[in-house]
This record gives structure tokens, sequence and C-alpha cells, in this order.
């Protein structure tokens, strides 16, 4: 299976694609995070990304699918991809469009709590490890993003409406979209993820 969740920042994409992830052997690649890693190490956004997940996709362990968490963005990054796969012989099989009302999602912003290492993603309220500020499984400690503010948020969300959105309607007239109602307990998103891949 080749998964893209879409969804706008919070919608609770990072916590679903592991499970999704190991529940079919997929593998996982968060783009986001090489992201952020290319911003840091001052590489051109975007040319890093590409070329990080074309080689990422050919990995032996992205054999039976891969789970593509934050990539495409744009509809040209989109048409960009298909063209890549379509070379490969394959396509996008399924997306998931985690749809949320975005007043929802400024309480699941600040209070998210990431273990960087693991990607395992915890919040104040919603979802709170064991011992405050320490992974459960790993006993190291958590961050939060830096750009995990109310301020912040609103930009990526103005992003996400103008660049993002788009995608899905480009994936919808393909027909491989399945609308999740993001706004429910992570859990009974977990098995409307799981009926939509079924
Ligand atoms: P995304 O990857 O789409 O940006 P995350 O999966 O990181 O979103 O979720 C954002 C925050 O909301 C995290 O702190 C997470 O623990 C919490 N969260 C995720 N899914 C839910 C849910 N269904 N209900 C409540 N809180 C959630
Ligand atoms: P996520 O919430 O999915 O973890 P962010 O929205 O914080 O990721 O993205 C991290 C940074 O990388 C942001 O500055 C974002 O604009 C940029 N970015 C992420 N994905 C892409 C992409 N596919 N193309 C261009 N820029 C991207």
């Amino acid at each position: 299976k080749r998964v893209i969740p879409i969804g706008p920042p919070g919608s609770g994409k990072g916590t679903q694609s592991p499970i999704i992830k190991d529940e079919y052997c997929l593998c996982h690649l968060a783009t986001g995070d090489m992201l952020r890693a290319a911003v840091s190490a001052k590489t051109p956004l975007g040319v890093k990304g590409k070329r990080g997940n074309g080689q990422a996709m050919k990995k032996p362990s992205c054999q039976k699918g891969f789970i593509l968490d934050g990539f495409p963005r744009t509809v040209v990054q989109a048409e960009k991809l298909d063209e890549m796969l379509a070379y490969q012989g394959i396509k996008v099989d399924k997306v998931l469009n985690f749809a949320i009302d975005d007043a929802v999602l400024e309480e699941r912003i600040t209070g998210r709590w990431i273990h960087p290492s693991s990607g395992r993603t915890y919040h104040s309220k919603f979802a709170p490890p064991k011992i405050p500020g320490v992974d459960d499984v790993t006993g190291e400690p958590l961050i939060q993003r830096k750009d995990d503010t109310t301020a912040v948020l609103k930009s990526r969300l103005e992003a996400f409406h103008r660049q993002t959105q788009p995608v899905i309607d480009y994936y919808a007239q393909k027909g491989v979209v399945k609308t999740i109602s993001a706004e429910k307990p992570p859990q009974e998103v977990t098995s409307e993820v799981q009926k939509a891949l079924s």
C-alpha cells in the first residue's frame, strides 16, 4: 500500500502514521522532519526533500509500500511525485484526508510534545506521557517544536489552505481519497483509518 495522509498541522497525521506503518509494514517517511533538518543544515528547501524521498522510497524496506507524511504539499509536487512513481510502475493507492475544523488545532499544536528520535507524539492534555516531559518508552526528554505557537500556526494554516488543500482535489479526481473525521478521539480516528485502508 502507498498511502499519503493529508491534513492541516495538528490534525493527527504524525500520531496515526506510525500505527498504520506497523500494521501494514510500510516505511514511514516524514518529510516535515527531513525538511526541518535540511533547513537547519542550510540545504535549499525542497531539493533535499525531493531527493531524500526518491532515495528513501527505493529502500528495500519500502517495497511493501510507504506512508508519506508531509509531502506533497502543492499540486506541482503531487504531479512530480506521480511522475516519479509512474516511472517505477507504481502509484499512490490511498490519500487520507484528515478533515478537522481549524478551531480545534490551536489547542492540539500548543500542547504537543515530541520524542525526537522516534517521532512519538504526546499531548499535555489529550495524550500525556506518564512523567511530564519524558518519553514513556525510552525515558528520554521530550521537546516542543519552536514553531508550535499560535502565531506560527496561523501562517502554517494559511499555507495549508492555499497550497495543500488543492492536492486533495487533485487526488480526488483520481478517485483515491478517503475522508477521515480527524476531530474524534485518537482510537476512533485509528479505526476510521483502518477501515479506509481495508
Ligand atoms: P500532525 O502530525 O498532523 O501535525 P500530530 O499527530 O502531531 O499532528 O498531533 C498534534 C497533537 O494533537 C499531538 O500533541 C497529538 O498528541 C494530539 N492528537 C493527535 N490526534 C489527536 C486526537 N484524535 N485527539 C486529540 N489529540 C490528538
Ligand atoms: P510538519 O507540520 O508536517 O511536521 P512543517 O509544516 O512544520 O511540517 O514543515 C516544516 C518546514 O518545511 C516548514 O517551513 C514548511 O513550510 C517546509 N516544508 C515542509 N514540507 C515541504 C514541502 N513538501 N515543500 C516545501 N516546503 C516544505
